[in-house]
């Protein structure tokens, strides 16, 4: 049996592809905790007494878990609280015990329409984003936390550029700071391989969400990354880069439903002016 080459102690669980690093059980959630930590001290949102809200999202179900997961560890430091909002027609295959018992708050929401309306990248994360915006807002919270990695931000950046919608940018943003409150990826530290590990590790199953259609991104991310799970440091950084100058020669204006991007004249984006979606509280 291998060692953990962290610890150098305990048994090897995993090998994490993107540093060549083998984790034990404890080590690999040192390094989720460590990521996710990163990704809101990037953020600005590593601060005492925080009000966070955890949206059970329909784009990425499985981060939003692993988020539940981890998120109360990284805010007992901070005396901060973490309510997990949770819409009805993903509440059923959920095990609220479980929740509950690892420090979350737990509250019952429900939308009309109850899911997104397709499977597109951008249309299920706003979808996401509008929801619990409008939750956070009505429960006076400091931030919300998307479960985006790096990886999904990567694959919604080339997304965003192959099907030729600029609005879309906003999606590939590890924060968006100008909603009230603001949005922040609290994986954007860390790999999606890690994520998913971390999962099947701690046997967290996902209820079935949007499952958004990043096919073209995906095969396009593979061909330049073989069969690594991320890019190299030094793609992720160009397409950073590349994020920035189109950010700013796109000059965009803000959806004040969802926060994304708008390239019309409206305030209000294509997406949230199509689709009626109300979100209710609901106390059980
Ligand atoms: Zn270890
Ligand atoms: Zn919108």
């Amino acid at each position: 049996m291998k060692k953990c080459s962290v610890c150098g102690r305990r048994q090897a669980v995993y090998k994490r592809t993107y540093s060549g690093e083998l984790l034990c059980k404890t080590c690999l959630e040192r390094a989720v905790i460590k990521g996710v930590r990163r990704s809101l001290a990037e953020a600005h949102a590593l601060r005492p007494m925080m009000k966070l809200l955890l949206p059970l999202t329909f784009s990425n179900p499985l981060g939003s878990l692993v988020l539940a997961s981890v998120l109360p560890k990284v805010e007992r430091q901070y005396n901060g609280r973490v309510t997990l909002a949770l819409p009805q027609s993903l509440s059923t295959d959920v095990d609220e015990e479980v929740l509950t018992r690892s420090g979350l708050d737990v509250v019952h929401v429900k939308l009309e329409p109850e899911r997104p309306p397709s499977r597109d990248p951008i249309e299920c994360w706003r979808f996401d984003r509008r929801w619990a915006l409008r939750t956070a807002f009505q429960l006076s919270q400091d931030a919300i936390i998307l479960p985006l990695t790096r990886t999904d931000l990567n694959l919604l950046l080339i997304h965003t550029i192959l099907s030729g919608r600029p609005e879309g940018l906003s999606e590939a943003l590890p924060s968006i700071t100008w909603t009230k409150p603001p949005i922040i990826s609290g994986l954007s530290k860390l790999e999606g391989e890690i994520v998913a590990a971390y999962s099947a590790i701690n046997k967290i199953n996902p209820p079935q969400g949007c499952n958004p259609d990043l096919w073209a991104s995906k095969e396009l991310v593979y061909s330049v990354a073989r069969r690594r799970p991320e890019l190299e440091f030094s793609s992720h950084k160009s397409l950073t880069l590349l994020l920035e100058g189109l950010t700013r020669s796109l000059h965009p204006r803000h959806c004040r439903m969802c926060g994304g991007f708008t390239v019309g004249n409206g305030d209000v984006c294509q997406y949230c002016s199509k689709l009626d979606l109300n979100a209710y509280l609901v106390t059980r």
